[in-house]
């Protein structure tokens, strides 16, 4: 294969892992710089849904009345812990982009990687990574008609701007995980799922087996980039060298490439929180059906924004957008919120069995589009991807190897 040259890749998730592998797949050298162990940012503890059909801004048109509706009833979905004026201008704009407009175009520009993200899936398969996407749709239980026809509505916007949504009404007794605060059932066909500890670990694999030689433990703290080459700075006082740079470092991108090419150089990805655990499915003969159920494939409360997903011997529970640093201490009490806002809604699963409490650092961007740009000769990023970075990790990782090859 011909030498395209040499790239350095900061940041192991989902994204820099997929780019890494496609980089070394066309002929790139490719370096990954990890400050901890690949896969443990954002890309670990969370609900792992490969989700196409769901794929939207974190804003749709009028999501300020449940936004609001949920603070009001102390709902975990949204938190503010320390409001400081970064946040309030992020929330500010967040709320502009609520049109109709708006929404319309960040679909649409997202809709090329959503296309592809089954398939970025099952080329990474053919590459080598050797871990189940399970398809299987997604039940939806709403609490009202009300809530079941508005979450209708945002499917079929996104369908109006081009996603292919599937959607229909289910019976209630199809979903017996539900208990009969769940008035409406919903299922949107074509999805998937995977387990994104066992799925980081097997594209690390596979990286590692196309060539790519991966730095963990070691913090890029500054860099430049130059006529010659792009260089940066490790934490331990290295200095590492290559002809590009891809920034994919999720939440802490904005700080990375500061450090690089200066403030001008932030693309605007913020830190929205979320946290899970996994639980164990209840005891009872009267509730092995719903176990039984859940076990088949994911489910949202549209309500309290939680998700559910197959995990192990149970359950992963996965919520709460939470405004805050992406290494700021987790809030002890978020998790038990999750699950004292969802137990009431559920049958069959025991939500006090918390284990493995998690918290992740979705990169946000205000208008929910990821970015997947260069910002000089030798410097890109791909970063942004808010609460879709797993469906569209192995996508952007394509992209990122076409952006490379165009310039
Ligand atoms: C609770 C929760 C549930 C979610 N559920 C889903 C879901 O069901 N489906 C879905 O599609 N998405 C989901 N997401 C979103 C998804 O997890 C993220 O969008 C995705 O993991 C982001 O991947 P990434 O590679 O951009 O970032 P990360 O996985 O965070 O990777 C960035 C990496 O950069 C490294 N890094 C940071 N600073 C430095 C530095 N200075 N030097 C070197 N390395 C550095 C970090 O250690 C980290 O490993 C969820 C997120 C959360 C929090």
């Amino acid at each position: 294969m011909v030498d395209a040259g040499s790239v350095l890749v900061v940041g192991a998730g989902i994204v820099g892992l997929s780019s890494a592998l496609h980089l070394a797949r066309s002929g790139y050298r490719v370096t990954v710089v990890e400050r901890g162990e690949a896969g443990r940012g954002a890309s670990w503890g969370n609900a792992g849904w490969i989700c196409p059909g769901l794929v939207a801004p974190l804003t749709p048109p009028g999501a300020w009345r449940s936004a609001v509706g949920g603070l009001l009833r102390g709902s975990p979905a949204l938190s503010v812990p320390r409001p400081t004026p970064g946040t309030g201008l992020l929330l500010t704009r967040l709320a502009l982009q609520m049109t109709e407009a708006r929404f319309h175009a960040a679909v649409q520009s997202t809709a090329p990687l959503v296309a592809r993200a089954l398939g970025a899936y099952d080329d990474l398969r053919a590459a080598g990574v050797d871990a189940p996407l399970r398809r299987a749709p997604i039940t939806v239980g709403c609490t009202s008609e009300a809530e079941a026809e508005a979450f209708a509505a945002e499917l079929a916007q996104l369908e109006e701007a081009g996603a292919e949504v599937s959607v229909e009404r289910a019976e209630p007794g199809e979903a017996p995980f539900f208990s009969d605060r769940i008035r409406a059932v919903l299922a949107v066909h074509g999805q998937a799922y995977v387990d994104p500890g066992r799925f980081g670990a097997a594209l690390r694999r596979a990286v590692l087996e196309h060539g790519v030689e991966l730095r963990e433990h070691t913090r890029v703290v500054s860099g430049h980039s130059g006529n010659r080459a792009v260089s940066v700075l490790t934490g331990a006082g290295e200095v590492l060298a290559a002809d590009r740079l891809v920034v994919c470092a999720g939440a802490w991108t904005d700080g990375i490439l500061t450090s690089i090419l200066g403030a001008r150089a932030r693309v605007g990805v913020h830190s929205g929180r979320g946290y899970s655990f996994s639980a164990a499915f209840a005891d009872g003969v009267d509730t092995a059906r719903a176990a039984h159920a859940l076990r088949a494939g994911p489910v949202y409360l549209p309500g309290e924004r939680t998700v559910l997903t197959p995990y192990g011997g149970g359950v992963r529970v996965a919520g709460t957008m939470e405004f805050a640093a992406p290494d700021a201490p987790a809030r002890r009490a978020a998790a038990s919120r999750i699950a004292a806002a969802a137990q009431p809604y559920l049958r069959g699963v025991d939500l006090s069995s918390r284990r493995d409490e998690w918290v992740g650092p979705r990169p946000v961007t205000a208008d929910g589009r990821p970015v997947i740009r260069r910002l000089d000769a030798r410097v890109a990023v791909a970063a942004g991807h808010g609460m879709w970075g797993m469906a569209l990790g192995p996508a952007t990782g394509e992209a990122v190897a076409a952006l490379l090859a165009r310039s």
